[in-house]
């Protein structure tokens, strides 16, 4: 057989009802710039009629390059027919023009001769799908292997971090085998950005514009643009953040952009980790090179267990927000806390102010400790009394309920709950006076709170939480790479993701 081109780095997987659709859709990524386009033949209300819309649209686009797939509904796809219909199908597509066709596993061994002859007309993707989960992989890659074909595409469905390593290990112990490898699912996106460069064939992307065929698949813009799957090479750091949920962080945005902006080898993931699965993902940490990681809710202050050395004042607060490996030992510091200090005291001297806390939480906490080491003095006010006096009482503070704010006004508001973020937009803290002149607000979406409009409507200074934000960001890039931290490209990447 003479040596079959390459396939391009990304496919779209394209599955719509009919062909006017499937056409329609097709074009548009075209125009988008994307040419290797999955035409999911199953996906139409008339199968056969695809084998036509291949034909038509590459007549118009022969620049493009078309798998087929019709995959039989018993496999996971939507095709009805017998499998002897189900090759003849494929067969025609091949003849329409199709570079490459898709045949699952399941009806692959059973017409090894037949999906041979396919083969010699065209390239053969051999498929393998589990939606229940990631059982042991290698036993499946036996099994497929006993059909010749030019790839082997392995989907299965993450259910917990280290599925994603499982997945990508098959690569690593088999170089030379040509796989597409991908876990499905929000916990198996590393996978879509992982997948190329670790010697992948090729990996999914969902159409830029309507939904794709498969849970958890982004857009190729997003995995271009934003994850660069075309620049990673296969030593790629690989750094991220730990949350529940983790879809909406800006983090990606910020960290990426930073990581482009000095043309590092490295990327940045969102990973899923439910508050269970800790433990898991410190093993996904030990397959893939992740050298560090940023730490939100629900994790930051069980993470410390996991860590070989956590310096003091996180220990005190007792939440970490930044790790990073050194010396191959897990470190652990909190970058929130001096992102609190340090642009309150390019405002006013710390060590001779108040600073009321509003909030007794994760973050309170931080900028309490912070403050209280900085010489400020401190109040906190909450809604809960007992926790605010437990706050209070470990850092030095004067515990306040909110009904005992009257008339009392401080140097500075630090206010730590999330009473005005997105979507409770309206809410805010202080319903009358807000008692102070200068207010840091750690919410930063939307970027202007109820309670900075009304501060700013008093006449205070602001500082606004995406400051807080950017800081913390900074000191993370700069502990993970020991390079500047660009931050007017960080500030800008945030604000683009918050859609300003
Ligand atoms: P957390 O640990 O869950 O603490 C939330 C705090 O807010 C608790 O003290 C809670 O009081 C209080 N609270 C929640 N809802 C309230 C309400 N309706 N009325 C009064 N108090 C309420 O969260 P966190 O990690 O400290 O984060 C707090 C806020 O800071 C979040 O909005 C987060 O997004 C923001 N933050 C921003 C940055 C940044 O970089 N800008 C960094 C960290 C955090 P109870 O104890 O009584 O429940």
């Amino acid at each position: 057989m003479a040596a079959r081109a390459a396939l391009p780095k990304v496919c779209i997987a394209l599955g719509l009802p009919t062909t006017e659709k499937l056409i329609d859709q097709a074009e548009k990524e075209l125009a988008a710039g994307e040419h290797f386009l999955e035409f999911r033949l199953d996906y139409l209300n008339r199968p056969e009629q695809g084998v036509k819309a291949i034909q038509q649209f590459l007549a118009k686009h022969p620049e493009a390059t078309v798998l087929a797939t019709c995959r039989r509904h018993q496999n996971h796809g939507k095709y009805d027919g017998l499998i002897e219909d189900q090759l003849k199908i494929l067969d025609a597509a091949i003849d329409a023009g199709a570079k490459a066709i898709d045949v699952e596993i399941e009806t692959a061994e059973k017409v090894i001769d037949k999906v041979e002859h396919l083969r010699a007309k065209t390239q053969l993707i051999v498929s393998w799908h589990n939606y229940e989960g990631t059982p042991p992989l290698e036993p499946v890659l036996r099994r497929m292997l006993k059909v010749p074909a030019d790839a082997y595409k392995v989907v299965t469905t993450a259910k917990k971090p280290s599925d994603s390593g499982k997945v990508l290990a098959l690569q690593k112990a088999h170089p030379r085998v040509p796989l597409i490898l991908l876990a499905m699912g929000e916990t198996g996106f590393p996978t879509r950005v992982l997948c190329n460069a670790l010697g992948g064939v090729y990996t999914y992307a969902s159409p830029n514009a309507v939904e794709g065929t498969a849970p958890g698949q982004v857009s190729s813009r997003v995995l271009r643009n934003l994850y660069r799957i075309d620049k990673l090479s296969k030593s790629a750091k690989i750094y991220g953040v730990i949350a529940d949920p983790v879809r909406h962080s800006l983090s990606p945005n910020v960290h990426n952009r930073a990581f482009q902006a000095r043309r590092l080898d490295a990327v940045y993931l969102p990973f899923l980790v439910k508050s269970t699965q800790l433990k898991d993902f410190i093993q996904l940490c030990d397959s893939l090179p992740v050298q560090g990681f940023s730490v939100t809710i629900p994790h930051k202050q069980r993470i410390l267990k996991y860590l070989d050395h956590v310096d003091l004042l996180a220990r005190r607060i007792g939440a970490v927000n930044t790790v990073w490996k050194k010396a191959g030992k897990w470190r652990g510091t909190n970058t929130d806390a001096p992102a609190v200090t340090k642009p309150l005291s390019k405002k006013i001297k710390l060590n001779k102010s108040k600073v009321l806390i509003a909030g007794n939480g994760g973050a309170a906490r931080g900028a309490a400790f912070a403050l209280a080491d900085a010489g400020a003095q401190i109040a906190i006010v909450g809604r809960n009394p007992d926790r605010v006096r437990a706050l209070a009482k470990i850092c030095g503070a004067e515990p306040l309920l909110r009904e005992q704010m009257n008339g009392r006004r401080f140097d500075a508001l630090v206010h730590a709950t999330p009473m005005g973020m997105w979507p409770h937009v309206n809410e805010c803290f202080f319903p009358d006076q807000v008692p102070a002149d200068l207010v840091f607000d750690m919410v930063y979406n939307p970027l202007e709170t109820e309670l900075v409009r009304r501060a700013k409507a008093q006449g205070a200074t602001i500082i606004p939480g995406l400051e807080m934000f950017l800081t913390q960001a900074a000191q993370q890039f700069e502990i993970w790479t020991e390079d500047k931290a660009p931050i007017s490209v960080m500030e800008k990447a945030a604000l683009e993701a918050l859609g300003k």
